[in-house]
C-alpha cells in the first residue's frame, strides 16, 4: 500500500498545472543548463497580455514556472487547441524578470521537457495540466559511448573552427556526464535553426538524440568549413591586390623620382577603347582584354611591354569589320575590264561569268581564278581591273621564293621580333576584310625543312575552313571567307597539285606581234606619255617604229619590256621638251637606234640553220614560248651520252628514249653499224642559264640525233615539237600558243607539230600563222621523211 502511495506522490509530481506560453518566435529552450558559466543565453522577451498574466501567475505562485511551446507556423494563439502546439515543450523557471507595459523580459532555466495533458483554461492566460518527461536513466552501452565521443570530437571542432562559440564551451560539454544533458546543452549551444531545435527538444529517447545531433554538427561543421575557405580566399585576392597596389605605387613614386613620366594608363585607356571600336568577334575581343591586363600590370619601358603592345596593335588594327559594298553589276565590271585592256576575250568572259554566280549566290565560295601566263601578259592588270569593277580594295603579295610556313601563318609570339604572316599583314594594308587578294607566282612556292607554306595556303583558300584562318601570331581565327583570292603562275606544271585542284585556270599564253602594237598603240603609249607629261601632239610612234620593237628590241610572251621600250623613248622627248624645244618628235624605225641604242636581239635562226646536228624546237617556258636549238655532236668514245643545258629530268628521258629510238632505226637511217658504239654523243641545248623541262623536245633531240650519226642536214627554217614514245610514236605537247607565236616571231617557216594538237591551232591568232606552214605527224619516220628528203 505503502509503495503505491508512493508512486502516486511521483505521479502527481510529474503532472502540474501551469500556465502555458506558447511562442512563435525562435525559441527553444533546454532543459539542461550547467552549474557553471557560460551557459547558453536564455534571455527571453516576450510581449502580449495574456504573456504578463502568465508571469504574475507563476509569480504570485511562487513556483516561477511557466510552460514554453512552440506554436505550429499556420496557428494562431486564439482558440488555441492542443493540436496547434508542438508535442513538447519546455518547462522554465524564472530566475529574474522586469516588466515594462506589456513586455516581459526575463532571464530563464530550462528544467525539463513537457507535454499537455489538457488545457484548462484559456483566459485571461492558457492554464493547462502538463507532464514532465522524465529521462530515462543512465546506461553507457558502447554504443552510446561511441556515440558520445563523436558529439564531443564534432562539437570540439567547430568550437575551434568559429569565433562564435566561446573555448570554455567545449571543455563544460566534456564534463558533462550525462550523455541527455550533454545533447541538450549542445543542441542549446550551437547556433541551430530553431525547427532542428525543436526536433532534438522532441527527441526523448537519448540515443536517437545523440543520433541526431551528430547530423546538425556534422552540417554545421561543413558550414563553418566553407565558410573559413571562402574567407581566406577572399582574404588571399585582397592580399594580392593590396600587394599590387602597393608595389605600383611604390614604383609610381620610384619612376616620379627618376623623372620617368608613366603615360601607360593613358595607354591603356585609349587602347581599351579602340578594342571596343575594334568590333572583334569574341575570340580575339577576348585575347585582346587579356594582353591589355598583362600590359597593365608591366613596367612602360620593359622589352615586354613593346612586344605587348605590338600584338595590341596588331589586333586593333585588323579590318574584323570593316568591308567595302560590292558593286556587283555586269555591264560595269565589262566596260572596266575592256577600259583596261585589249583584247583577252575569253578571260574576260570568264571572269564576267565569275562575277555573275558570284552576284547571284551572294557569296565568295566557288574555284578559286587562277591566271597563268608569261610575265607582261596582263595578269596583275587583270586582279586591279576586277577590284576596281567590284570596288573593292586590292592586295597583292608574291609567294615566289616562299620556303617557310611562318612567311604564311606568322611565327609564334614565343619568337622574338615575331609578326604575323603575309596574308594578315595584307589585310591590314587593304584596310579592309574583303580585297581582291592576289597571291602571285604560286607556281615558285618552295617547301622545305622549315614546314610546307602549301598546306598554309590550302588552308588560306579553302572556302570551308578559311573563316576561322588561325595566323601563329594573332592566335586567334580571322575570317578569310569574304576575301576575294585571285592566283597567278607562270606555269601550270610546278604548281602543287593540291592548290591546283581549288583553282580555275585561266591561260593568258601571250600576244603576236599585232596584238602587242595594238596594245602599245592604245593602251601604253598613252599611260607612258601620261607618265612622263607630255602629250600626243609632242611625240608620236610611227606603227613600224613600234613593230620594230617589239622585234629587235625585245623578246617577250608579254608587253612588260616594249612599255619599258616605250617609256625610254617618252623620257628622251620629255627631257627634249624640256629643254625647250618645241618641235613635234615622230619616232621612226630608223630613229629608234638613237632612243634606244643597238638593236638587243636578232634571228638565231638564220645563223643556226644548215649545221650537222642542230635542230630548232619549241619550248613553253615560264616566260612563254621560246624557240631552242638542240644541239648534238660525237666524240670518239663508248657509246655514252651526255646531256647538258640545265635539262630537267624529264628531259632528260625523253633524250634516252629519242637515243634509243634513233639507234633502232640504225638500219632504216642508213647509220654505220658501229656508229653508236664507237662515238659518245654529247647532246646540249644552249642558253644554259634556263632551266628547260618536259618531253616536248624529244623529237627535236631525235632529229638531233639522226642529223648527227647520218650527216644530213636538216631543211632550214623549221622548227619541231612534241614528245617521243620508244617505237617512234609522236605524242601530243602543251602551250601551243606560245610556241607558234615565238616560232613567228624568230622568223621560222614551217612547224611541226603532233597531229592530235592539230585542233588546237584554231587557238592560235591568225597572225601568228600568217605564213607559217603547219606539219602535223603521227611517227617520227614522217618527221625524217619532212626534214631530210626535202633537204636532199
Ligand atoms: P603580269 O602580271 O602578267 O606579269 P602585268 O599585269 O603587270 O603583267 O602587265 C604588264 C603591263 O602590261 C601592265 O602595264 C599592263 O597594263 C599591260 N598589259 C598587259 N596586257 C595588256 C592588255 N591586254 N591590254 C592592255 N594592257 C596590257
Amino acid at each position: 500500500m505503502a509503495k503505491q502511495n508512493k508512486d502516486e506522490q511521483r505521479l502527481n509530481d510529474t503532472i502540474k498545472e501551469l500556465p502555458v506560453i506558447p511562442v512563435k518566435e525562435d525559441l527553444v529552450i533546454f532543459p539542461y543548463m550547467p552549474p557553471v558559466p557560460p551557459f547558453p543565453p536564455h534571455h527571453i522577451a516576450l510581449s502580449g497580455e495574456s504573456v504578463t498574466a502568465a508571469v504574475d501567475d507563476a509569480m504570485v505562485d511562487g513556483s516561477r514556472l511557466i510552460c514554453i511551446f512552440k506554436l505550429h507556423e499556420d496557428k494562431d494563439k486564439k482558440e488555441l487547441k492542443i493540436k496547434d502546439l508542438h508535442p513538447v515543450g519546455s518547462l522554465v523557471h524564472i530566475i529574474k524578470y522586469r516588466k515594462e507595459d506589456e513586455n516581459v523580459l526575463f532571464l530563464a532555466q530550462g528544467r525539463a521537457r513537457i507535454r499537455i495533458d489538457e488545457i484548462i483554461q484559456t483566459e485571461p492566460f492558457i492554464k493547462a495540466r502538463v507532464q514532465i518527461i522524465e529521462e530515462a536513466a543512465n546506461e553507457t552501452t558502447v554504443e552510446s559511448e561511441a556515440l558520445i565521443r563523436s558529439v564531443l570530437s564534432l562539437f570540439q571542432k567547430i568550437v575551434e573552427l568559429s569565433s562564435r562559440y566561446q573555448e570554455e564551451f567545449s571543455i563544460i560539454a566534456e564534463n558533462i556526464d550525462e550523455p541527455g544533458r550533454l545533447a541538450d546543452y549542445i543542441a542549446a549551444a550551437l547556433n541551430l535553426k530553431s525547427e532542428d531545435k525543436q526536433l532534438l527538444l522532441e527527441t526523448v529517447p537519448i540515443k536517437d538524440r545523440l543520433e541526431r545531433l551528430i547530423v546538425s554538427l556534422t552540417k554545421e561543421l561543413d558550414l563553418l568549413e566553407l565558410e573559413s575557405k571562402i574567407q581566406s580566399n577572399a582574404q588571399e585576392v585582397i592580399n594580392k591586390g593590396q600587394r599590387e597596389y602597393f608595389l605600383r605605387e611604390q614604383m609610381k613614386a620610384i619612376q616620379d623620382e627618376l623623372g620617368e613620366t608613366d603615360d601607360l594608363g593613358l595607354e591603356i585607356e585609349e587602347m581599351r577603347e579602340q578594342i571596343e571600336k575594334a568590333n572583334m568577334p569574341e575570340k580575339a575581343k577576348a585575347a585582346a582584354e587579356k594582353e591589355l591586363n598583362r600590359l597593365s600590370q608591366m613596367h612602360a619601358s620593359s622589352p615586354e611591354s613593346t612586344v605587348s603592345r605590338n600584338y595590341l596593335d596588331w589586333l586593333i588594327n585588323l579590318p574584323w569589320d570593316v568591308s567595302t559594298e560590292d558593286r556587283l553589276e555586269i555591264s560595269h565590271a565589262k566596260q572596266i575590264l575592256d577600259e583596261d585592256h585589249y583584247d583577252l576575250e575569253k578571260v574576260k568572259d570568264r571572269i564576267l561569268e565569275y562575277l555573275a554566280v558570284r552576284l547571284l549566290k551572294q557569296d565568295m565560295k566557288g574555284p578559286i581564278l587562277c591566271f597563268v601566263g608569261p610575265p607582261g601578259v596582263g595578269k596583275t592588270s587583270l586582279g586591279k581591273s576586277i577590284a576596281r569593277a567590284m570596288e573593292r580594295k586590292f592586295v597583292r603579295i608574291s609567294l615566289g621564293g616562299i620556303h617557310d610556313e611562318a612567311e604564311i601563318r606568322g611565327h609564334r609570339r614565343t619568337y622574338i621580333g615575331s609578326m604575323p604572316g603575309r596574308i594578315v599583314k595584307s589585310l591590314r594594308q587593304a584596310e579592309s576584310n574583303n580585297p581582291v587578294f592576289m597571291l602571285d607566282e604560286i607556281d615558285k612556292l618552295g617547301s622545305d625543312f622549315r614546314g610546307d607554306p602549301a598546306s598554309a595556303l590550302l588552308e588560306v583558300l579553302d572556302p570551308e575552313q578559311n573563316n576561322t584562318f588561325v595566323d601563329n601570331y594573332l592566335d586567334v581565327p580571322f575570317d578569310l571567307s569574304k576575301v576575294m583570292f585571285i592566283t597567278t603562275a607562270n606555269q601550270l606544271y610546278t604548281i602543287p597539285p593540291a592548290l591546283l585542284d581549288r583553282m580555275e585556270v585561266l591561260e593568258l599564253p601571250g600576244y603576236t606581234t599585232n596584238e602587242k602594237l595594238m596594245i602599245a598603240k592604245q593602251y601604253l603609249i598613252s599611260r607612258q606619255l601620261e607618265a612622263h607629261g607630255i602629250n600626243a601632239d609632242q611625240l608620236s610612234i610611227m606603227d613600224d617604229a613600234i613593230r620594230q620593237i617589239v622585234d629587235t628590241y625585245t623578246r617577250e610572251a608579254g608587253v612588260r619590256n616594249l612599255e619599258r621600250e616605250l617609256g625610254t623613248i617618252c623620257r628622251k622627248v620629255a627631257r627634249q621638251v624640256a629643254e625647250g624645244n618645241e618641235t613635234p618628235t615622230h619616232v621612226t624605225p630608223a630613229d629608234l637606234p638613237d632612243y634606244l641604242g643597238v638593236t638587243k636581239f636578232y634571228s638565231e635562226v638564220a645563223e643556226r640553220q644548215g649545221e650537222v646536228g642542230v635542230v630548232t624546237g619549241m619550248s613553253a617556258t615560264a616566260y612563254g614560248g621560246e624557240i631552242l636549238f638542240v644541239e648534238a655532236t660525237r666524240m670518239t668514245g663508248k657509246g655514252k651520252l651526255i646531256l647538258t643545258g640545265q635539262i630537267g629530268d624529264v628531259m632528260q628521258e625523253s633524250a634516252q628514249a629519242a637515243l634509243s629510238y634513233v639507234k633502232s632505226q640504225s638500219e632504216y637511217l642508213h647509220i654505220k653499224s658501229d656508229f653508236f658504239q664507237k662515238n659518245d654523243i654529247h647532246v646540249h641545248v644552249p642558253s644554259g642559264a634556263i632551266p628547260k623541262d618536259g618531253p616536248s623536245a624529244g623529237i627535236t633531240i631525235a632529229t638531233a640525233l639522226a642529223s648527227l650519226a647520218t650527216g644530213q642536214k636538216v631543211i632550214p627554217d623549221v622548227a619541231m615539237t612534241g614528245e617521243i614514245t620508244l617505237r617512234g610514236r609522236v605524242l601530243p605537247i602543251g602551250g601551243l600558243k606560245g610556241k607558234t607565236l615565238a616560232a613567228k616571231q624568230a622568223g621560222i617557216k614551217t612547224v611541226i607539230l603532233p597531229q592530235r594538237n592539230q585542233k588546237d591551232l584554231a587557238e592560235v591568232p591568225d597572225d601568228a600563222k600568217d605564213g607559217v606552214e603547219f606539219v602535223s605527224v603521227n611517227h617520227m619516220s614522217e618527221v625524217f621523211e619532212f626534214v631530210f628528203k626535202s633537204a636532199s
